[in-house]
């Protein structure tokens, strides 16, 4: 492989090439900080490049990989989200109000990925606070995708996704709230896993809603992503909701087929609005998962389905505005100065301060949860999370797994729903529903319509990322989807 073409490789297949010392990890590096230089003023997935910083890790790496201390993400080069903490390193979150906050530490998630000699290259474009479904919401441009440059990469780690579909690093970080890592994995044809809730650290996650904010990998395969997830994976006294479950090793039991498996596809699932192309390629997806010897039930219903989007538009905002009261221009952030009144300095703050939809969700949250309103909306909601929750529980009583459309639609075009916030929220009808439940799903590659990439969703019960990886993989191997790669 010629050494500039480095960055098309996958981890799995790097780690080879690094431990036999075909290739260094400064090579590698470079190779994806000169992909960036070529591609990433079309596609604007960073917000920082961290170049310099990368190079001299990248040298540690290849230290350590001649002491023979590798371990297995040493030298690899990654993007982050720009939500989560990263120490010397601006931490924007797309937003204003962060513009020039630089963290005093690392997220939990960093601390790892630095502990197993990760190279951080930058820092990746996302809806302000995450809060969208398109990237358009960043306070400072859009990020493109890379299979048409006309086109949203999704949100809210659109930035993510497509820098790891352009080619810009071997894997990236996203959050997923309420679809923001499947949605926009399925947007640029990359895999991506939301884990089950509780199972990666949210310490130093800039907090959007957090009862559904989880943190996990864009990857090109399965076997990456089982890969990172080895090391970002735990339990974190610093995060009380991370859960102290022991990490299996990911990588293991990938290979075989799917026979004995159980998979159910919900037809709630299959909204209405629906592009007829994505339909028909989750039907050819559907029945490759049959030829590979899964037993699929076409007769499943999740009825709560209809009402998951109405329940996180309550919750997702009454936590955000909770979340979000704290960025009042006294202790970090954007600080309003030209007044001697606290109480203007606080307004201008967050007049200044907020985009508009972060305001929105803002007074949405404020409104649901205010005294006269909080039983008739937000205690309602709680109650309808139970009963969507219980009904994934019974649905994998009786399937090892659900299988999904990611989204309803192709990637739309930069500025078609960016006036319609309800059409926006209507995107992510498919991935709302598990964050509700705490579940963890998988989007990956299945297929294109009209030279789109369409994503397929997997969902599991409660910690069973293995069941989800195990599908993956064998889908992966049978197709060549994730293999695609856009001409940039
Ligand atoms: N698009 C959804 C929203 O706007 C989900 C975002 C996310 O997962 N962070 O809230």
């Amino acid at each position: 492989m010629r050494k500039n073409d480095l960055f098309k490789l996958t981890i799995h297949e790097a780690n080879e090439l690094l431990k036999s010392r075909e290739i260094s990890s400064v090579e590698l590096t470079r190779s994806c900080l000169d992909r960036i230089e070529q591609v990433d003023s079309k596609v604007k997935a960073l917000i920082t490049v961290t170049g310099e910083t990368a190079l001299k890790q990248a040298e540690l790496a290849d230290e350590r990989i001649a002491r023979g201390n590798a371990r297995l993400l040493t030298g690899i080069p990654a993007i982050i989200k720009d939500n989560m903490c990263t120490k010397g390193i601006r931490t924007t979150c797309s937003s204003k109000m962060l513009e020039k906050f630089v963290p005093p530490y690392n997220a939990t998630v960093i601390s790892k990925l630095n502990d197993a000699g990760m190279v951080l290259i930058g820092k990746s474009n996302m809806d302000e606070y995450a809060m969208g479904s398109s990237t358009e919401n960043s306070a400072f441009f859009t990020t493109h995708n890379p299979w048409d440059l006309e086109c949203v990469p999704g949100g809210s780690s659109g930035g993510s996704a497509a820098g790891v579909a352009a080619g810009e690093a071997l894997f990236a970080l996203g959050s997923d709230t309420g679809g923001s890592i499947r949605q926009p994995a399925g947007f640029c044809n990359v895999t991506g896993l939301k884990p089950t809730y509780g199972r990666v650290s949210r310490y130093g996650l800039v907090a959007f809603a957090s009862s559904l904010d989880q943190i996990g990998p864009f990857t090109k395969d399965a076997l990456d992503c089982a890969l990172v997830m080895n090391v970002i994976s735990g339990h974190d006294p610093c995060d009380s909701t991370s859960v102290p479950e022991p990490v299996p090793d990911y990588t293991k039991g990938l290979a075989g087929d799917l026979k004995g498996m159980k998979i159910g596809i919900p037809r709630e699932y299959f909204v209405e609005g629906m592009q007829s192309g994505v339909e028909s390629t989750m039907r050819a997806a559907i029945k490759k998962l049959s030829e590979l010897g899964a037993e699929i039930d076409l007769d499943v219903s999740l009825p709560s389905t209809r009402l998951a989007l109405a329940v996180y538009y309550i919750i997702a905002p009454s936590e955000a505005s909770a979340n979000l009261a704290r960025y009042d221009g006294s202790k970090y952030g954007f600080s309003y100065k030209d007044t001697d009144s606290m109480w203007e300095a606080m307004e201008k703050t967050k007049q200044f301060g907020f985009g508009a939809e972060v305001k929105r969700r803002i007074m949405l949250g404020t409104y649901a949860l205010s005294a006269g309103y909080y039983d008739a909306y937000y205690l309602k909601a709680q109650k309808v999370r139970t009963l969507i929750r219980r009904e994934f529980d019974a649905a994998f009583k009786k399937y090892d797994a659900l299988v999904t459309p990611t989204s309803p639609t192709v990637p739309f075009k930069i500025g078609e729903k960016a006036d319609n916030p309800v059409q926006m929220y209507l995107s992510d009808v498919c991935t709302l529903p598990i964050n509700i439940a705490g579940v963890p799903a998988i989007s990956i590659p299945a297929g294109f319509s009209a030279g789109l990439p369409v994503g397929m969703q997997i969902i599991g019960k409660p910690f069973s990322e293995p069941t989800l990886f195990k599908i993956s993989h064998a889908f992966q191997q049978a197709t060549d989807w994730h293999r695609q790669t856009a001409g940039l």
